[in-house]
């Protein structure tokens, strides 16, 4: 069963007279275990589909089946929690609370999980942070870490909650290239270990680290390949 399945997925966007077909439609179905980059030029539909796969809006047409669920099914709170509990979000901008430290931004998706209460968050969010190479880390906050170590933050607290799937955007937007390829790195180490992954990136160098590209233009997919020579980022 894919984690990510699209059947006819539209998304217009309605302004007075005019209809911006943002999404016309997408096809689309990401197996447990792969690492897919979501490119295209601006305009041409990354960040409406992010949105939908990343259950933060939903289509105007068509299924979003996440993980066996149908999206469309899901009332808006059942909505949030399927966000909650199937995503790991990252992002450009780490989003990390500032006077927190290390392991408490990473604590707190779990604390937004309302179906279970979890006793052992301190242990889960050490754990992930172990698994970024943060273990020492721990009692940091932002500003007393790089870049690189924010954004293995942010990865750890995509990581804690066990999603379905990491959702990416623009993960290196905002590192140097240096930093981008230790960055890429930990996700194939993370990919190896069988974590899916989707990134949303219009960086055409970041395509050599990933194993399947999806290209996009005017709310279309106009390419969908597999990577046969991907290149170990380290
Ligand atoms: P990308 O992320 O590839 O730059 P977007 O998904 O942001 O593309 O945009 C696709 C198209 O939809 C563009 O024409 C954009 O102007 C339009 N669009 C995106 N979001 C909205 C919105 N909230 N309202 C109206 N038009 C939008
Ligand atoms: P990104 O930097 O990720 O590409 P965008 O600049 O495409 O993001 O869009 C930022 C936000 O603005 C998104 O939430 C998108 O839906 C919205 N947006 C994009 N284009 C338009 C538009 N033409 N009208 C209204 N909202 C838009």
């Amino acid at each position: 069963m894919p984690i990510i399945e699209m059947h006819g997925v539209k998304r217009f966007y309605v302004m007075g007279d005019i209809t911006v077909k943002a999404l016309r439609t997408i096809d689309l179905s990401i197996e447990q275990g792969e690492f897919v980059a979501v490119m295209g030029p601006s305009g041409s539909g990354k960040s409406t589909l992010m949105n939908i796969i990343g259950c933060l809006d939903k289509p105007t047409d068509g299924v979003y089946m996440l993980d066996g669920l149908n999206t469309k099914e899901a009332k808006m709170d059942e909505f949030a929690d399927i966000r909650n509990q199937k995503i790991g979000f990252v992002f450009q901008g780490f989003n990390l609370l500032s006077r927190t430290t290390a392991v408490e931004n990473v604590e707190l998706p779990l604390f937004y999980n309302r179906k279970k209460r979890i006793s052992d968050s301190l242990k889960r969010a050490e754990a992930a942070l172990k698994k970024v190479g943060l273990g020492t880390r721990l009692d940091h906050v932002p500003s007393q870490l790089s870049g690189g170590q924010q954004q293995r933050v942010a990865i750890a607290r995509a990581l804690v909650n066990d999603p379905a799937f990491i959702l990416a955007d623009e993960p290196t937007g905002n590192l140097d290239t240096e930093t981008t390829i230790e960055i890429m790195a930990l996700f194939q180490e993370l990919n190896d270990q069988g974590i899916t992954i989707v990134m949303v990136t219009h960086e055409p160098d970041m395509a050599c680290y990933v194993k399947r590209i999806i290209t996009m233009q005017d709310g279309l997919v106009v390419s969908d390949r597999q990577v046969n020579d991907r290149k170990k980022a380290s």
